[in-house]
């Protein structure tokens, strides 16, 4: 069992409310036999559909392999937040790698935005980008935190954000749980599968020969390298493993600094008049805890809410019983309101929880662990691999010289150990401490 093919249909897209509002493109062929590029793709989410299509815009021929759909994985089930920066703050970046070399992964970041919207501008993605990303504070200590980093964000990088008192937070955001935060209207939300989408046909357009069903089961170093398939091979000079949280056994220098996790997300029934009970402007939300709430209102007046994660390998059986947890501790007055859609994804964290981009072999390079930042981060990690794959490396390189612990068991025994230390500090969000 893997988590390719644990809690999903083989070439199916979950039954989620983002599967449920995209017209599917039509299916891809599988690889049959043999095919050769320049470059060969594993994995068609944010990652691989980026460095693919920003291959093919440069002349490379490139062949994408994709075990399932494209979209299939974390990039079409995700909470759609497209947030500043990395997944660590400004100041925790700071106190990790100094001033100067956090501000250019500041930059770094507000680059890995305007990409974003860039390509849904230049490629006409109809995803539904809005701006606006609230953080929420649960305790006073926390809204204080909040802030001084306003002010420091502020002062350091010009950069504003919205302050809100317990007062204003909860006239955005109608949760009696939280106690201030901040608004970031220089980071977004949008609607994940549609961008996948809207990708893959850019991607497809350039010249990209997309295959899906097109499991891969091991590759060969050399030049030109060799990729398997189930029923096929691809000959490439280059590789790209973008297979993130789904890695498997595919390279187990990379799986030993990159954990795959499962987090959970629901879509209630359309609240009409009652989305203001949720929201008073149409930004997203995402919270301090540990196990991260996050939600926004879709088109529809639905609230889309992500929280609660598992570190197994399996999903739980009764997901909505799950997020409603949190759901309810965030808005208790929305106990009535049905769950339409539930469902699970799996992303994959690093130590640091910085992404990891390694070149794991002369002529094969990977990027992945994106910390639950990789809407911004996976689709500008497609362009730097692209641009590494040209020769040009300074933004592959400056990822790439993050120091990237393994996690304690390496790729075979990481993952009992993850999950003693992950149920520990969920154990504290709960209880409070
Ligand atoms: C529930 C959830 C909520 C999230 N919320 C946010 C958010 O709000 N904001 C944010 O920035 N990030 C969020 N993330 C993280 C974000 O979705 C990911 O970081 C990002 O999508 C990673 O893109 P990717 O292309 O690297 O990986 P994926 O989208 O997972 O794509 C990997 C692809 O590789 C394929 N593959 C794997 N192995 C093989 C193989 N052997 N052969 C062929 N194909 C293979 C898989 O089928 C999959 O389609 C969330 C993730 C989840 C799961």
């Amino acid at each position: 069992m893997d988590l390719l093919h644990a809690n999903d249909r083989t070439g199916e897209y979950p039954d989620s409310w983002y599967a449920a509002t995209t017209e599917a493109l039509p299916p891809f062929p599988a690889l049959e036999g043999e095919a050769s590029a320049d470059v060969c793709v594993v994995g068609g989410g944010y990652t691989g559909l980026s460095a693919a299509l920003h291959l093919a815009e440069a002349g490379l021929s490139v062949v994408l392999l994709e075990a399932h759909r494209v979209g299939f994985g974390a990039s079409g089930r995700n909470g759609g937040q497209l947030g500043s920066g990395q997944r660590r703050d400004q100041q925790e970046l700071e106190a990790m790698v100094g001033r100067d070399t956090a501000r250019r992964f500041w930059e770094l970041g507000q680059d890995a935005k305007q990409l974003v919207r860039d390509l849904v501008a230049r490629h006409g993605i109809d995803c539904q980008l809005k701006d606006g990303i609230a953080w929420a504070a649960t305790s006073d200590n926390s809204a204080r935190h909040l802030d001084d980093y306003a002010a420091h964000m502020a002062r350091h990088y010009d950069y504003p954000l919205e302050r809100f008192d317990a007062e204003g937070m909860q006239a955005l955001c109608r949760s009696p749980d939280y106690r201030g935060g901040v608004l970031d209207m220089g980071a977004a939300h949008l609607h994940p599968l549609k961008l996948a989408l809207g990708l893959a046909r850019a991607a497809r357009a350039a010249g990209v020969r997309i295959f899906e069903r097109a499991l891969v089961t091991g590759w060969d170093e050399g030049t030109p390298a060799v990729v398997r398939t189930e029923a096929g091979t691809a000959r490439a000079d280059h590789v790209i493993l973008a297979t993130n949280g789904y890695l498997g056994r595919l390279d187990d220098r990379v799986g030993a600094r990159v954990m795959p996790i499962n987090n959970f997300v629901v879509a209630t029934e359309p609240l009409g008049d009652r989305a203001a009970e949720v929201l008073t402007r149409d930004v997203a939300v995402c919270d301090d805890r540990f196990v991260v709430n996050y939600f926004r209102l879709s088109h529809d007046k639905r609230l889309i809410f992500g929280g609660g994660e598992s570190y197994g390998y399996r999903f739980p059986d009764d997901i909505r019983a799950k997020v409603r947890k949190p759901l309810l501790q965030t808005f208790p007055h929305l106990a009535d309101v049905k769950l339409d859609y539930a469902w699970g994804g799996t992303l994959a964290i690093t130590r640091q929880r910085l992404p990891h981009l390694a070149r794991v072999a002369p002529n094969v390079l990977s990027a992945s662990g994106y910390s639950g930042h990789g809407v911004g981060n996976a689709v500008q990690a497609g362009r730097l691999l692209a641009e590494a794959v040209r020769g040009r490396s300074e933004g592959f390189d400056t990822f790439a010289a993050l120091p990237s612990p393994a996690f304690p068991g390496g790729a075979r025994l990481r993952s009992p150990l993850l999950t003693l230390a992950m149920s520990w500090f969920s154990l504290r969000d709960r209880l409070g401490i």
